[in-house]
């Protein structure tokens, strides 16, 4: 932990009040010009190693971002167990490439008791059970103990995502959020992971511009919305931590 860190981990204990959605939304209307770069600099400054990083695998950028600035950072990795293959590869390529401490995030239960207990492919018939169970509970167990969490999530990525902030507090799970990217377009998605040689997750270039666990994902048509392939055929559009 750094000195840094430690100073704002211990005025945020004796003090809860001083994060909250006011401060947030006074550092969010400071910050909503900057760039990623600019924000993930000032997330370092102010939580240090009490932040945490939350990363699909679905690109890399995040754990390049912060792994650069903050070398160990915890990148949490949400390992449902449903998984594509070239995910995992994904999540490994980045932990063999960048400074970064890959926490798997697991669930309670493996797929197997899972499937004992509430019968098999939950997914198909209760995806929000499925999401909660292998998604929100872990992550909300994992994110105690940090100050902030990052997230990879844009404003472009969902109409429900059209108002994302670049910094907000995160009632739920109370820490502070930062959306480094929100403001990002896919052009400048492309531009910062070609500009830095960035290890892609090959499923977005066969027509997966959106990546979530294997069965919930499917390939979307050229003119879809992107995240139409997710929990297609229900009007499931979030898995629950995000929006
Ligand atoms: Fe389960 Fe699908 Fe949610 Fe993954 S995305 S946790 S498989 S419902």
């Amino acid at each position: 932990m750094t000195g840094t860190s430690t100073k704002v981990a211990d005025v945020v204990a004796a003090n809860p009040a001083v994060w909250n959605a006011i401060t947030c939304a006074e550092v969010n209307a400071r910050l909503e010009d900057a760039s990623a770069e600019e924000i993930a600099d000032w997330a370092v400054a102010t939580f240090g190693s009490r932040l945490a990083v939350a990363a699909s695998m679905q690109d890399t950028i995040l754990p390049h971002l912060f792994g650069t600035r903050l070398p160990g950072v915890d990148v949490l990795f949400l390992e449902t167990g449903y998984h594509f293959a070239q995910t995992i590869e994904t999540r490994d390529e980045a932990a063999r490439r960048f400074p970064i401490t890959i926490v798997n995030v697991t669930p309670r239960q493996s797929v197997a008791e899972q499937d004992a207990e509430f019968g098999k492919d939950l997914f198909a018939r209760d995806p929000n059970s499925c999401c909660f169970m292998r998604k929100v509970d872990p992550l909300a167990r994992s994110l105690q103990g940090y100050d902030a969490w990052v997230t990879g999530a844009r404003r472009v990525d969902a109409v429900t995502r059209a108002n994302l902030p670049v910094v907000t507090w995160d009632e739920g799970h109370g820490l502070v959020k930062i959306n480094p990217i929100a403001l990002w377009s896919d052009f400048q998605v492309e531009i910062y992971q070609t500009a830095h040689g960035l290890p892609r997750n090959p499923l977005v270039a066969q027509g997966y511009p959106s990546i979530g666990c294997e069965p919930c994902t499917r390939k979307v048509a050229a003119g879809e919305d992107a995240r139409s392939g997710r929990w297609a055929g229900t009007d499931k559009t979030e898995c629950g931590i995000i929006a």
